[in-house]
């Protein structure tokens, strides 16, 4: 039952009085995204996936070599990375990256920065879609409806969540997540850091991230990501954001 639903009911029934104050407190703490599904089954956490698409499918938004260099060398390097230090820490490497992600303090650097370039990339392929159309995607269903309100139309969401990416300093990732109140939620992180991680500022279930690092768009735009930015939603794949948001809503009721 929502908790708004349930105060209204036993209000209604005259029982408010009787709870005490410890259940009223255990009632408005926020519900955790602690049982999050593993983007990557732990038996392929660490290959590189391969793209659904060909290196030109998102052409001319996001170019075949920038697209080839990104997988093949940036994010194979994550991988081939974590690898080496996952070597050397069994007990982690028995782990789904989330789990680890959600103890995030506990682990070294190396697994930070290569398990959320991992994370952060294999989940970032499948956000992208071929578009030739020239005309940007746009969601649909309840998705549309909670960004409508939340951000009171989907022009004001591009422009919030391209906000998040050119005003994040140096590299990272501007991300709509869901928060644990149930909430959309826009903001960005750092370096290859991601918002399942408990070391995060900015935290939810990622259902759009966008990588503002230059590598992702500096051979074809150069110094201007306001235009990467304007252009990458051209080739948005909606139907993966709109199913997250599904196993979101989902997670909450765990
Ligand atoms: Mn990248």
């Amino acid at each position: 039952m929502e908790k708004r639903n349930f105060l209204k009911s036993i209000g209604a029934l005259g029982l408010f009085s009787i709870v005490n104050k410890t259940s009223l407190k255990a009632m408005s703490a926020e519900p955790a995204f602690n049982m999050v599904e593993p983007l990557l089954p732990l038996a392929d956490q660490y290959t590189l996936p391969p793209l659904e698409y060909s290196f030109d499918a998102l052409e001319p938004h996001i170019d075949a070599k920038t697209m080839e260099i990104h997988h093949d060398r940036h994010h194979s390097a994550y991988v081939a990375n974590l690898n080496k230090e996952m070597s050397t820490n069994a007990a982690a490497a028995k782990l789904t990256l989330e789990t680890i992600f959600a103890s995030m303090a506990k682990y070294a650097p190396a697994i930070r920065n290569n398990g959320g370039g991992h994370y952060n990339h294999s989940l970032f392929w499948k956000l992208l879609k071929a578009n030739t159309t020239m005309t940007a995607t746009a969601p649909g269903g309840e998705l549309a409806t909670a960004i409508n309100t939340a951000f009171k139309d989907l022009a004001n969401f591009k422009d919030l969540m391209n906000k998040a990416g050119t005003g994040r300093f140096g590299s990272g990732w501007a991300w709509l997540v869901l928060n644990a109140s149930g909430k959309l939620a826009i903001g960005s992180t750092p370096n290859q850091d991601n918002p399942l991680m408990s070391v995060s500022d900015f935290k939810g279930y990622p259902l759009l991230g966008i990588d503002v690092w230059e590598h992702a768009y500096y051979l074809k735009y150069q110094n201007k990501r306001a235009d990467y930015l304007t252009a990458i939603w051209n080739v948005i794949n909606w139907d993966e954001v709109a199913k997250r948001y599904k196993e979101g809503k989902m997670m909450k009721k765990k």
